[in-house]
């Protein structure tokens, strides 16, 4: 596996169709404009060697301030809650907590889970945010930059009277200081990728490899610079027997079995042919408890310039039971249901994220 760092350097445009004439991007990377930006780079044969015979995965990379950082940026699970007056994680905020575990615990006794902000104790609401964004929370990193023109007759092919479109791409956002001399902040996407050797050794790491990707990339969007390094797992993901453990003594100290959770780092797609509702349908767990949200998995075919097939697809956290720690351990930073070589469904195994921003005032 590898670690991909993409730092802009035009505004970028990415997914979501356009409503009329407008058109806003996504608030990160997808790995399938990756995959894509480097197919289009190589021949036919070499397409077909490293893309179609062996597996070339990009996943999706998300903003942060801080590219160093050893963990991985990646979208708060829905079931995140930050406070209703104060929302958010900067110094004035009232920060995030976690219900998952808490919501779960209610459930198990029969109990309504409502939640409720981690300072004020005032109601809360679902954040929507990048865990290890940076000195924020990703998301607010990001700038938006709008940008209109005339479109085209087809058939003249001079500019059409009442025809405009807007498209709004990410850019850095910048900051003034006291003196009101103005600085762009630090805006890095950082994902992984799971490549070929002779794939990762195409990149150039001293300067970095400039890509274009996303829409509008005749009109002044989509440049990148690409740098990727081996990845190695953050120390606070290693502990996994360690974390099962505690997690299973706190939700259900009796049992003889593992209680694991299991998150979407990039959403899954169920196979619509098995009805699968959850990741680990037929195999030897147990579904406990889930938290998850759908959206719509849906891109453009570069090669062959064409819409994709559209999948719903699921992000969030499901809670299961096993007897077999080998499942476990097999399941973790894996890849489960449809669309993987487009980087879905990668899967992360007890988040320590869960317990460690959890309530602690439900008595468990
Ligand atoms: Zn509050």
């Amino acid at each position: 596996m590898y670690r991909v760092i993409i730092e802009p350097e035009q505004p970028l445009l990415f997914g979501k169709p356009a409503l009329g004439n407008y058109r806003s991007s996504l608030p990160f990377v997808p790995g399938t404009n990756l995959r894509g930006a480097i197919a289009s780079q190589l021949d036919r044969d070499a397409y077909a060697d490293l893309f179609l015979h062996q597996e070339s995965i990009f996943f999706n990379a998300y903003p942060t301030s801080s590219p160093e950082n050893d963990e991985l940026p990646r979208y708060f699970p829905p079931s995140a809650v930050t406070c209703k007056h104060f929302p958010g994680t900067g110094e004035k905020d009232h920060g995030v907590k976690d219900t998952f575990l808490d919501s779960f615990l209610s459930y198990v006794k029969n109990a309504t889970f409502v939640a409720t902000c981690p300072e004020c104790n005032e109601s809360a609401r679902s954040h929507d945010g990048i865990i290890n964004g940076g000195n924020e929370d990703g998301l607010t990193l990001l700038n938006y930059v709008s940008t209109t023109h005339v479109g085209i007759s087809r058939k003249r092919r001079v500019a059409q009277d009442g025809f405009l479109y807007t498209r709004v791409g990410i850019v850095q956002k910048v900051e003034e200081d006291e003196k009101g001399k103005k600085d762009k902040v630090s805006l890095y996407f950082v994902g992984l990728a799971n490549l070929p050797e002779e794939l990762a050794e195409m990149f150039d790491n001293e300067n970095g490899t400039i890509l274009h990707v996303g829409a509008n990339r005749r009109r002044g969007m989509g440049r990148i610079r690409v740098k990727i390094e081996e990845w190695t797992e953050p120390r606070r993901w290693q502990n996994l027997e360690t974390r099962c453990k505690q997690l299973t003594e706190l939700l259900a100290p009796d049992s003889q079995e593992v209680l694991f959770t299991l998150d979407t780092l990039t959403p899954w797609v169920p196979d619509p042919f098995t009805g699968s509702e959850h990741p680990l349908q037929g195999q030897p767990a147990e579904l406990l408890f889930s938290n998850t949200q759908t959206e719509l998995a849906t891109g453009w075919h570069h090669v062959a310039g064409l819409p994709r097939r559209s999948y719903p697809s699921v992000k969030g956290t499901f809670l299961y039971r096993t007897a077999s720690p080998e499942l476990v351990e097999r399941l973790h930073q894996s890849q489960l249901g449809l669309e993987q070589d487009r980087g879905y469904g990668l899967m992360i195994v007890c988040d320590p994220y869960h317990t460690e921003r959890m309530d602690n005032h439900v008595d468990a």
